[in-house]
């Protein structure tokens, strides 16, 4: 595998709980899906472009039936890109079961794709979908996951003002049998970051910025933030990488969006 690939691939696990990211990478795609070893059951957070590829390359298509709820942080397109991939595919493989969709208040994007598909295949998809728009400190609970939602600070471009504003934005704690995780979903830092990966098993932390990286707004927590994180927890995963960008005729050079931090993608 590329170098490259290789930078944006994380696995975690332990005797209960399998924690994969098969990509994550700033600006471009991030998908975390959770795996528990003894009921096989299955929670997708975050689905950018790509997620079923990806998911694919597990050599399995148990996801399509085993997976629920998928959990959704913000509603950047890094984050929710695949979502209609993932739904025509199950809907292709005749998922049955219900799936349940949480979403942050207010995530008009995750809720106008989901809408769309829905609408789309009215009468003509064998599962339920059903979104859940959920907020801060509520909690989301299936048979097999025990999820919390701490709301966390994240800003997005409004593109009519150009100014920075604040987006519906969530990280999950998640318990899964004796193990608990915390995503933070993308975060500048804030007590919601902190909130979700204090004292669990597992925190998968964004860690976009690098520390040299000048900043306007922080948008996102730099390395030595998410690595100060990750010391409330009990281990940690850092993802959520800028990428690097291959060498060009205008050279080397990373995603860049000026005004904000000068490498902040979503
Ligand atoms: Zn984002």
């Amino acid at each position: 595998m590329r170098k490259s690939l290789l930078q944006h691939t994380s696995v975690w696990e332990n005797d209960e709980l399998r924690v994969d990211v098969p990509y994550s990478a700033a600006g471009v795609s991030t998908t975390v899906l959770l795996t528990s070893k003894f009921t096989g059951k299955m929670m997708l957070m975050d689905v950018g472009d790509g997620a079923l590829r990806d998911l694919l390359s597990f050599g399995s298509t148990a996801f399509v039936n085993e997976a629920d709820p998928i959990a959704i942080t913000h509603g950047h397109f890094d984050h929710i890109g695949g979502i209609h991939t993932i739904l025509g595919f199950m809907r292709m493989l005749k998922r049955s079961s219900p799936l349940n969709i949480l979403v942050p208040v207010g995530c008009t994007e995750a809720i106008s794709l989901v809408g769309a598909f829905k609408q789309s295949y009215a009468g003509s998809h064998p599962f339920r979908i059903q979104i859940h728009e959920i907020e801060d400190l509520s909690g989301f609970d299936t048979d097999f996951f025990k999820i919390q939602a701490v709301a966390v600070e994240h800003y997005g471009l409004e593109n009519t003002s150009d100014e920075e504003v604040l987006m519906p934005a969530l990280g999950f704690r998640v318990r899964v049998g004796n193990t608990v995780v915390g995503y933070t979903g993308d975060t500048r830092m804030c007590q919601g970051a902190e909130r979700v990966v204090k004292d669990v098993d597992i925190a998968v932390i964004e860690a976009t910025r690098k520390d040299t990286d000048p900043v306007d707004i922080p948008v996102h927590l730099s390395e030595s933030e998410a690595k100060r994180l990750g010391t409330l927890a009990k281990q940690y995963i850092l993802i959520h990488r800028t990428p690097t960008i291959a060498e060009s005729s205008t050279g080397s050079t990373r995603a860049t969006r000026s005004k904000r931090e000068k490498c902040t993608p979503d």
